[in-house]
Formats: structure tokens, C-alpha cells, sequence
């Protein structure tokens, strides 16, 4: 510091003097003594401050200089000089002016030399705090913008210390429904939503927070209302060394993106579901419909095959026959040339495929076939319709040469047949219809051709018939008959007549011992038509199901009226149509009319006939088992009619075969029929079961019964059917044995 007083005289005071300089030479922070407002010493730190080149250059400068205006020096000044005055040190911060015109800021720390003497002058501390307040500014701004951060942030913040709230921006409290203020100084327990969560944690993020680390996580919260809310948390600690000055925790409400990201998780499931299921669905399709083309494409294969051509013959089918018959009835018809269709059935063809099987009735069909079509010309076409059904188109065939080819077919037909070393005879009906006498196109001429047909098998089979105007008018009235009996049952029209049946015994009497029900049908208008024809029509339209019934009840009801009015216990046959045997409820049916009426079953015969027992003997054999286990007796009707086979008479549930009244007829006059009677007494004697003769008519029939062991009879030699009051009068007056006949 210079210039130093003098101190020669006094070596102690020199020594202070050397120490101060020393002092104030090095000291950190300028030092001035100001006297009159004017630099009178000062240090190397003040020197350098301002910006004095050395302390020397200082002296003598006006202090008023070294501020940054007058203003300021007077203003400094004014503040400076009460506390002086005071005797006191003056502390303020001050802008100030270096050498080289730059501003700054110090701090001033004054103080005057003598309180009492103000014109002693004054000492000044002087530092230089430019950098420092530069510094705190910037820090005050940080701090500002910090605040506006903290204030306005969209994210909630807290900061803990030991766990509590020490400060928390508004956002954080709305997130969890706090008011202003409300949340401070509470433990931060508020917004979870129970303690393990807050305990959890706390435990989970002292790691993290202990290393430094930020701890980041995604947690369901709590608000005040207890509602819970996904947050996503990131904290840290303010002081990794020392967690006790706490941390900062960024918290935001991620609800909606959870949410949304749980929604975005079920539609994927969902879809994934869909299209799992889509998928399999897809290929079940792929599956079926890949079946269904192999399906197809075999059915269509096949049915090429098939659709023509007859599989056992290889024979043109129905199909084709149809193509070809209405091509030649086209021809035939632009010509005005003749057409025969001839319809073509074996008689009894069943019995062969029943008794020898349907290999050896296949092998006589396809041997058939062959032979049909060798004899007919190219034009001529030889169609199988199924079963043992043929159909013949014959272009340019009058009437005679179709009764030729017909003579011939019958030939050929006729002729044994080979199959399996077995030697096989048939015989065939045919039909012939004419084109274009009988119709001009060939769904007619084909049902003409059946109809002729039925009428040479109804002959007596192994014929042919050509179609004919009466059979025309036959199927007419069959369709008259069908329209009169819907309406015969509700008007009364129907009734039964009860034909009286005698037993023979060895003594030579003839006694009652039963009656047959036979149907009558008289109209207002057709008379009495007679069942032989209209029961087939009733049969056909499946009227004989109600007329069926309608006979058993008034037969059994009639029975039981008798037994009321004291006659002799009789028995009852009904007759039973192939129809009403065929239908499931029969066995029922008979058992509730018995016991609805009080008749006991044993008094109750069915007869049916053989025709219909054999159609179809394994369905028969059911049925008679169950008629037969209800105690119902049975009788085979018409016998020697329906080519029974032994071995399922044998199976059949009969007590009793009525031979058939055209054997009876001619017993007296045709060694055939009394053989054929003869042979079938015997033969019902072997098998158990008791005969009875139909149609008996003469003394001489009778006799030639008697004495081959017919054990029964029925027929006009004793009575004609009766009604009602008739026979039970004709029982009364018989009732001693007849012993007349
Ligand atoms: P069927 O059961 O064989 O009955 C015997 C037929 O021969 C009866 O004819 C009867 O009147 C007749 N008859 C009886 N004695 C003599 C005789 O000495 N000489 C001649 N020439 N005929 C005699 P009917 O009553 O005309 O019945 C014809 C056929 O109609 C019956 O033959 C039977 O198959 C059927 N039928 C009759 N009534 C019914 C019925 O209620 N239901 C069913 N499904 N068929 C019935
Ligand atoms: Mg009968
Ligand atoms: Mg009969």
C-alpha cells in the first residue's frame, strides 16, 4: 500500500507498519482510504478491481469516478453517510465502474477513520460480487422458470421427505381430488389405496433411489374418494448420499391409456377369437364342402353310369326308355305308322328271390334280359322299369305282330333257365297297348299296357292281354267306386252278412259252429255292389283301414249280441284285407275292440288270405305271433290260391286253411282238384293244422270232403251269407244237428 507513512523514529511501529502492508497487499478484497471524496491509498486487490494498473496510479482519483453515474455515487452516498455518521460500518451491494468503463457489481463495506471527524476520511472494504450476483440472477430465473414449471405442469408433483408431503403442485392434488393446500405435510399413505400397496412401494423404489436411479413404475392409485386411479410414477432422490432430504415424485393419470390399452388388449383377444373361430369354421367348410365335391363327383360318375343303364342288365332303364318310346311315338306319329308297348312281368318272380335267394333271382333276371333282347329287332327297344318288370317299345307293330312277339316271348320265357346247375322255370304275363288306338303318348300307353297286364295275371297269369275298351271302363268305374264308398260308412250304406260254418264230425253231423262276416255295400244308385270289387278299391285308396275296422267291431259287437240273446257260443271270422295286416296298429286294434265289446279273443278268427300272408312272409310271421299271443285264432284264407311255401306255413301262427272254392267247385268232375284237395287235407293233417272247404255246393262235394277228413265247411249247400236276424233264426231252428245233409 503506498505511500507508507514514515516510521524511522519508531522501530515497533515500523515493524506494524511492514506487517499491515504486507496485510493489505495480500489481501482477497480491495481496500481504500477515501479522504474528500478523493483516493488516498489503496491495495493491490482495489487496484486491480477498478483497474488501476498498480495502487499508485489509484491515488488522487475522484471516488465519484469509480461509480457507474454521479447519480449513483451521490446516491450510495446519501445511503452511506447516516450510518457513518453514526460511527458505524455501512454494508451494500453496489454497481460500480472499472477503469475501462466497465460496470460491475461490488460490495462496499464503509466505515469512517474518526466518527467524531468526518474529514478524516473513510476506509472501504471493496469486493467484487459481479460474478457471484451473476450468478445468483441466474439461479433467481432458474428458480423462476422452475416455479412456472412446477406450477403449471400437467403432471402431478410432490416432493417427500420421510415419506410426507413437503411441497406438491396443484396438478398432483387435483389428480387425486385434494384442494389447495390440503395435502401438505400428509404422509404420502393418502393416495394409495391400501397399506401393503404403500408398504409395497416404498419397499420397491429404496433401491433404485438408494443407487441414484430414477424409479419408474405404472401403479393403481388411490384418490380421495377412494376411487382408484392408474398413475405412472418416476421419482428420485434429491440426495442419493442422504435420502432423508427426501425426493421428488412425478406422478400422471394413465387411466385412460390403461384403459385404452386393456381395450386394445380385448379386441386383439377378440379377434384372435374371431378369427380362430373364423378359421375353423373355414376349414370345416373346406372339409364338408371337399366331401361333398368327392361326394358329388362319385354320385355323378355313378349316375352316369346309372342314369341310362340298368345296373343288373345293363338294359336301357326307365329313363332312357322313356327317351327312346317318345322318340319312336314322334316317328310313329309324323308316319302314321303303328306302335306296340308291351309290359312284361314273371308270375311269382318273389318266390324264387325268397326261397333260393337274390343271387340266383339276379341271374335269372340278367339270362332273361339276354333272351328278351335276342328276340326283337334292332329298332325295337328292351327297357328293365325294376324288380322283374320289362318294358317293350316296338315301332312299326300292328296287333297281329304284337300277339306274335308275345307268343314268342312266352316261349322264351317259359324255357328253363340255368343258374348254379339248378334248373329254373317262370313263367310271364304281359300287357299290350296299342299306338295310337289305346294313346298317343307313352305314360299312357304304358299304364294301358300295366293294365292289360294285371288283367292276364287276374287270367290266371302266364298269358297276354291287349289292352281293351272294357278295361278302359274299368279303371273308370274303379275311380266311381272309390268316390261312392269315402261317403258309404258315414251313410249306413255298409253292413255284414253272416255266412254259417259247420263243422264235420266223425259221427257224420254237421254242426254250427261259427259264422263268417262277410261286407255288404248296397248304394242308392250301383245297388249291390259286390266285395270282390270294391274291397280292391278300397284297398287301393286305403279306405279299407276305416271299413276294416268298422267290420271287426260290428262282427264282434254282433257276436256278443248272440251270445246275449243265448245262442249256442259260435265263433267269428273276419276277414282281413294284405292292407289292414300290414298296418302296425292290428295287433292293438283287435285287442281293444275285444275288450271294448267284452268278447274273449278264442272267439275270434281272422282270415287272411294266402296271397297276402306270402307277400310278406317275415312281416306275417310278426304279426300272427303277436295276434296269436293275444289268444286270436287264424285261418288262411283262399287256399291253394298263393303258392305257399312249406317252410313258412310251417312258422305261420294258423290254426286252420280254408281251401279255396275253385278247387271245391270241380271236385266232383276234375281228378286234379280232388287230388290237389286231397294233398292239401293231408298235408294241413301233418302240419296240425284243421281244413275247412269253401263254397260247398253239393252233396257230392260234401261227401268227397267228408270222406278225405275235411273237418269243416261253409257254403251255399247249407246257407247263403244271412243278415243278422236271418242267421241268428237259422241257428235257433238248427239247433238239434243237421244231420239231413
Ligand atoms: P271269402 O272270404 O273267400 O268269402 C267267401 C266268398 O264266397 C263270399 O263271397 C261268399 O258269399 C262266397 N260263397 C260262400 N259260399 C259259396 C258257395 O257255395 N258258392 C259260391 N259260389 N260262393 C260262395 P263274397 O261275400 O262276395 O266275398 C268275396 C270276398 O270278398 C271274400 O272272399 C273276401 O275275400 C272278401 N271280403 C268279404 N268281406 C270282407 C271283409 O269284411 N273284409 C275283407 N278284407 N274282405 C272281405
Ligand atoms: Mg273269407
Ligand atoms: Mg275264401
Amino acid at each position: 500500500m503506498s505511500p507508507a507513512p514514515d516510521s524511522s523514529d519508531n522501530p515497533a511501529l515500523g515493524q506494524a507498519l511492514r506487517e499491515l502492508d504486507v496485510i493489505l497487499a495480500n489481501a482477497g478484497v480491495g481496500i481504500v482510504f477515501v479522504k474528500a471524496r478523493t483516493l488516498v491509498r489503496c491495495n493491490q486487490r482495489y487496484a486491480e478491481i477498478y483497474g488501476f494498473d498498480s495502487p499508485e496510479a489509484a491515488v488522487g482519483c475522484s471516488s465519484t469516478e469509480l461509480y457507474e453515474t454521479e447519480e449513483a455515487a451521490c446516491g450510495l452516498g446519501a445511503r452511506a453517510y447516516p450510518v457513518l455518521a453514526a460511527g458505524e460500518t455501512f454494508r451494500g451491494e453496489q454497481l460500480m465502474r472499472r477503469q475501462n468503463g466497465e460496470v460491475f457489481w461490488a460490495h462496499l463495506t464503509g466505515r469512517l477513520i474518526d466518527a467524531d471527524e468526518p474529514a478524516s476520511g473513510s476506509i472501504w472494504i471493496v469486493d467484487d460480487i459481479h460474478e457471484r450476483k451473476l450468478a445468483d440472477a441466474a439461479l433467481a430465473d432458474l428458480h423462476a422458470e422452475q416455479q412456472l414449471i412446477f406450477d403449471h405442469a400437467m403432471v402431478g408433483i410432490v416432493f417427500l421427505r420421510g415419506r410426507r408431503v413437503t411441497r406438491c403442485n396443484r396438478a398432483f392434488e387435483q389428480l387425486f381430488g385434494y384442494g389447495p393446500g390440503e395435502l401438505d405435510g400428509q404422509l404420502s399413505r393418502a393416495w394409495y389405496l391400501s397399506d401393503e400397496d404403500w408398504k409395497a412401494a416404498g419397499d420397491l423404489c429404496y433401491e433404485p433411489l438408494v443407487r441414484g436411479d430414477a424409479f419408474h413404475a405404472e401403479m393403481l392409485l388411490g384418490r380421495k374418494d377412494g376411487t382408484p386411479v392408474w398413475c405412472e410414477v418416476r421419482s428420485k432422490a434429491i440426495d442419493r448420499s442422504d435420502l432423508s432430504r427426501g425426493s421428488i415424485w412425478i406422478t400422471q393419470d394413465i387411466t385412460a391409456r390403461k384403459h385404452a390399452e386393456q381395450e386394445l388388449v380385448e379386441a386383439k383377444a377378440q379377434l384372435m377369437a374371431i378369427v380362430e373361430q373364423r378359421t375353423q369354421e373355414l376349414s370345416r367348410t373346406v372339409a364338408a364342402l371337399e366331401l361333398k365335391i368327392a361326394e358329388q363327383q362319385a354320385a355323378e360318375a355313378r349316375a352316369e353310369r346309372l342314369a341310362l343303364f340298368d345296373g343288373l342288365t345293363g338294359l336301357p332303364n326307365r329313363h332312357l326308355l322313356a327317351d327312346r318310346a317318345s322318340q319312336a311315338i314322334d316317328i310313329a306319329r309324323r308316319n302314321d305308322e303303328p306302335l306296340a308297348v308291351l309290359f312284361l312281368d314273371l308270375d311269382h318272380f318273389k318266390n324264387v328271390n325268397d326261397t333260393l335267394g337274390h343271387r340266383v333271382g339276379d341271374a335269372l333276371l340278367t339270362q332273361l334280359a339276354a333272351r328278351l333282347r335276342g328276340a326283337v329287332r334292332e329298332q325295337d327297344t328292351v327297357a328293365r322299369m325294376g324288380g322283374d318288370e320289362f318294358v317293350l317299345v316296338l315301332p312299326l307293330t300292328d296287333v297281329a305282330g304284337a300277339a306274335h312277339l308275345a307268343t314268342k316271348l312266352m316261349a322264351l320265357a317259359s324255357a328253363p333257365f340255368q343258374v348254379d346247375r339248378q334248373e329254373l322255370t317262370v313263367t310271364p304275363s304281359m300287357g299290350i297297348a296299342m299306338f295310337p288306338t289305346d294313346g298317343d303318348d307313352f305314360d299312357t300307353l304304358c299304364k294301358c299296357a300295366d293294365a292289360a297286364m294285371y288283367r292276364a295275371k287276374k287270367d290266371g297269369r302266364n298269358a297276354y292281354r291287349f289292352f281293351t275298351s272294357e278295361m278302359q271302363a274299368q279303371s273308370a268305374r274303379a275311380l266311381m267306386l272309390e268316390n261312392a264308398l269315402r261317403r258309404a260308412l258315414e251313410r249306413r250304406q255298409l253292413s255284414l252278412h253272416y255266412q254259417p260254418q259247420f263243422s264235420l264230425d266223425p259221427d257224420g253231423e254237421a254242426r254250427i259252429v261259427g259264422a263268417e262276416a262277410l261286407l255288404r255295400w248296397q248304394h242308392p244308385e250301383l245297388g249291390w255292389v259286390s266285395p270282390a270289387e270294391f274291397i280292391p278299391v278300397a284297398e287301393a285308396s286305403g279306405l279299407i283301414l276305416p271299413i276294416g275296422e268298422w267290420v271287426l267291431r260290428e262282427a264282434v259287437s254282433q257276436l256278443r249280441r248272440w251270445d246275449d240273446a243265448g245262442l249256442p257260443g259260435l265263433s267269428m271270422a273276419v276277414n282281413l284285407s294284405a292292407v289292414q295286416f300290414r298296418h302296425a296298429d292290428l295287433p292293438q286294434l283287435v285287442e281293444r275292440v275285444l275288450s271294448e265289446i267284452g268278447v274273449p279273443a278264442e272267439r275270434l278268427e281272422l282270415e287272411l288270405t294266402e296271397g297276402a300272408a306270402m307277400d310278406d312272409p317275415a312281416v306275417a310271421i310278426t304279426v300272427m305271433n303277436e295276434l296269436h299271443a293275444r289268444g286270436v285264432l287264424l285261418s288262411i284264407d283262399d287256399f291253394g290260391t298263393g303258392y305257399s311255401s312249406l317252410s313258412y306255413l310251417k312258422k305261420f301262427r294258423v290254426g286252420k286253411l280254408k281251401i279255396d272254392q275253385s278247387f271245391v267247385r270241380d271236385l266232383t268232375d276234375d281228378a286234379e282238384d280232388r287230388a290237389i284237395v286231397d294233398a292239401v287235407i293231408r298235408m294241413a293233417a301233418a302240419l296240425g293244422l284243421q281244413t275247412l272247404a269253401e263254397g260247398v255246393e253239393t252233396e257230392g262235394q260234401l261227401a268227397f270232403l267228408r270222406r278225405h277228413g275235411c273237418q269243416a265247411v261253409q257254403g251255399y249247400l247249407f246257407s247263403r251269407p244271412l243278415p243278422a236276424e236271418a242267421f241268428a233264426e237259422f241257428v235257433l231252428a238248427r239247433t238239434a244237428p243237421i244231420s239231413a245233409y
